[in-house]
């Protein structure tokens, strides 16, 4: 689904990460149509993407390299599979970093920055009304980052990038309520906060965000899906 906002482009893309099958497998994860445990067959990829096969492994290193892709020698690629562990410790490492780059934001928001974000929550509103829960839980994710762009911390926006891609994976795992994503109020009023210059406010209600989301998590065990690989990266 192609848009104007700009939000494909996430900052800094490097190191593969611009390379096709890395953002199409990185999107589908983000709009949960690639369960945790897909296996991801070189040949297919090729076949997908109509890349070679030396583009569809730099893809698949770079995914492994942000922690969605697992490789195992002689078995090939899968989807990650966070266990709770990890989960608690993605979230754990968002709850130390964001609050931060939600104070650094307040800080140093332009009203551009301002503007952008508020046409970001606009989509994710829209998205939400049209029941498109994949776009949704995408541009949700995508809010924490563009906050951890404006907040100018360029090491913490690199962290934050990975976070939020393998919050998707533990959230297409273990959150089973239907609304699975950022409750959109909660950014709203982290808007106001930014805008208003506050950094204290903005820092509290970054932190009780997180942890509302942290806590909703489910870790009852997941089932495969045996859908076909072409079908759920391709829509
Ligand atoms: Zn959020």
């Amino acid at each position: 689904m192609k848009h104007d906002m700009g939000f494909d482009e996430a900052p800094d893309r490097h190191d593969g990460r611009a390379n096709p099958v890395f953002l199409g497998v990185e999107r589908a994860i983000h709009e949960h149509r690639l369960p945790p445990g897909t296996r991801l067959a070189e040949a297919e990829l090729c076949e997908i993407y109509g890349v070679s096969r030396t583009i569809v492994r730099a893809g698949l290193q770079a995914l492994t390299h942000s922690q969605l892709v697992t490789l195992v020698p002689n078995r090939g690629a899968s989807v990650a599979k966070p266990t709770p562990a990890d989960a608690q410790e993605v979230f754990e490492a968002r709850e130390l970093i964001e609050p931060r780059t939600a104070r650094e934001a307040a800080r140093h928001a332009t009203p551009a920055d301002i503007e952008l974000l508020r046409r970001h929550s606009a989509e994710e509103h829209k998205a939400l009304d049209a029941r498109d829960y994949g776009r949704s839980l995408r541009l949700s994710g995508l809010f924490h980052t563009e906050i951890a762009r404006i907040s100018g911390q360029k090491t913490l926006l690199g962290f934050v990038d990975q976070l939020v891609s393998r919050s998707a994976l533990i959230i297409a795992l273990y959150w089973h309520r239907e609304r699975a994503r950022c409750d959109s109020q909660c950014h709203e009023r982290l808007i106001d906060a930014i805008a208003a210059g506050k950094p204290d406010e903005a820092e509290t209600l970054m932190r009780s965000h997180l942890v509302d989301i942290h806590t909703a998590l489910d870790f009852r065990d997941a089932g495969d899906s045996q859908r076909d690989l072409r079908d759920m990266l391709l829509p």
